[in-house]
């Protein structure tokens, strides 16, 4: 019999956790030709959702989980998800019912026919303001622009993946994670299924804005060297012009003889190169921190408790 893991981030969801496990179990009886595994992982909550998990546990040998010994995120959270799931193949959704399982169904049709990567793609953004909607767009656009991988737009991490993605994605340790791309970057032969986005039941997203444009920047920065080069492109042009402008000054000053003249010329000339300078460092710094960080090899978790009835 396959075996199928789902892999459940779960990041203070206790109000979440048994209404996604009763639909689960929905799941479970209509597609009952599988051996089926929940995987829990338990991100460091602080509220007792690890109670939950542990009470869920208790009544059905299908449930297992993972307890991270702190909260690391959800990029590293799934990674620990990949690393521990035993499925032939493995669904990743989240723990708030916005992924609704029942979709999972149509996931599983599409692996049988020979699809190892099936993505559930999102028809409509439930309740999102228009900022997140623009700022969610214009990321995507610089990503495909710059990255030489396709990162698909509106493509969350609901998905089932084939074992062999498993193994792929298990071999990519990186610190900075965004595996939105890493999806992409695996390859393999991908097809999607279509599913309308629903909203939370409970509590609210742990992503703020900031988080969310960090999360970009991260993606930006960890899949393209596009800002790099943009930096080189930008300090060539004005490096251009500023010896162009020497040399017209260097013309005149012998020429006609020039007195003081020219303060705010001066004023501006220093001020701009040294935003341009400034910003071209801080780009480079940005990808500095990130080989500092990579070149640690620190392991990317630690588990407090792995439990599981079938081994
Ligand atoms: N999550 C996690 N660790 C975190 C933040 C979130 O494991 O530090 C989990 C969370 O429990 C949920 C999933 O990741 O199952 C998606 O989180 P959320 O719903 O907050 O994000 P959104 O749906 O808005 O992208
Ligand atoms: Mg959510």
């Amino acid at each position: 019999m396959k075996k199928i893991s789902v892999i459940v981030p779960c990041y203070n969801e206790q109000e979440s956790l048994q209404l996604l496990y009763q639909e689960l179990c929905r799941l479970m009886k209509a597609e009952s030709k599988y051996e089926w595994e929940i995987l829990f992982v338990n991100d460091g909550s602080k509220d007792d959702t690890l109670q939950v998990i542990q009470s869920l546990s208790a009544q059905d040998a299908s449930v297992s989980y993972i307890d991270l010994s702190r909260n690391y995120g959800k990029e590293t959270a799934m990674l620990a998800g990949f690393d521990y799931a035993q499925g032939d193949a493995c669904v990743i959704m989240d723990a708030d019912l916005q992924h609704p399982p029942m979709v999972v169904r149509d996931m599983l049709r599409k692996w049988e026919e020979g699809y190892d990567d099936v993505y559930g793609k999102r028809t409509t953004r439930a309740k999102e303001s228009w900022l997140r909607k623009c700022l969610s767009y214009a990321f995507y656009y610089i990503l495909q622009k710059s990255a030489k991988v396709d990162v698909l737009p509106n493509v969350g991490d609901f998905r089932l993946l084939d074992r062999k993605c498993i193994d792929a994605l298990r071999q990519m340790r990186e610190t900075d994670r965004y595996t939105k791309g890493l999806y992409c970057l695996i390859g393999f032969r991908k097809t999607y299924v279509e599913f309308e986005t629903q909203d939370r039941v409970s509590g609210s997203s742990s992503w703020t804005l900031r988080g969310l444009i960090s999360l970009a920047i991260e993606g930006i920065m960890s899949f393209t060297i596009a800002p790099l080069r943009l930096a080189t492109w930008v300090g060539a042009i004005t490096a251009t012009g500023a010896f162009l402008y020497a040399l017209y000054f260097l013309i005149k000053t012998l020429v006609v003889g020039d007195p003081v003249h020219g303060f705010p010329t001066l004023v501006i000339l220093i001020l701009f190169f040294g935003g341009a300078q400034l910003l071209a460092l801080g780009v480079l710094g940005e990808y500095v921190g990130r080989i500092f960080h990579e070149s640690k090899h620190r392991p990317n978790y630690f588990v407090q408790t792995y439990y599981s009835a079938k081994k």
